[in-house]
């Protein structure tokens, strides 16, 4: 388990950049369009998630419906924790070509011809409510109760 000193440091690693930025249209050379376009795995829909619950509760689980939401589950925390760490080197994953772009103030052109801000990254992060550093440690737990999805550990 983390430490609390680990779970409040990785806390404010997220934390918004509150520090005066131009505002994101008005960046030289920034296409709307390219710009900030993020593709993150969705969160679980809650009506799956009392589906699933209910059929146990039957005994009768829905062991395609688990394996469904235990895969998104998992990608879903990989993908936070992936960036997570990347955020935390001071880097950033373009969501269109994969590349890594290293952090800049201002606007960051992949070469693919997408466009990050670093705020921008930061705050959709947190608007999709991604798993972070607290999100650090299921893997070796899920691992070791034999829960992590076989398909996806074998790749
Ligand atoms: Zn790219």
């Amino acid at each position: 388990m983390a430490s609390r000193k680990e779970k409040a440091r990785n806390k404010r690693l997220l934390e918004p950049d509150t520090r005066a930025e131009e505002p994101e249209a008005l960046l030289p050379g920034s296409d709307p369009e390219k710009l900030n376009q993020f593709s993150w795995i969705p969160a679980l829909p809650p009506a799956e998630l009392r589906r699933l619950y209910r059929s146990s509760a039957n005994g009768m689980l829905d062991h395609d419906l688990l394996d469904q939401v235990g895969i998104s589950f998992y990608l879903r925390c990989k993908q936070g924790v992936e960036e997570f760490k990347l955020i935390r080197s001071g880097k950033l994953k373009c969501h269109h070509c994969g590349s890594l772009l290293l952090k800049e103030e201002g606007l960051m052109v992949c070469r693919c011809g997408y466009q990050y801000t670093y705020k921008g990254y930061i705050d959709s992060f947190n608007a999709h409510r991604m798993p972070g550093g607290n999100a650090l440690h299921i893997f070796p737990s899920l691992r070791r109760h034999g829960l992590a999805p076989k398909r996806i550990l074998k790749k």
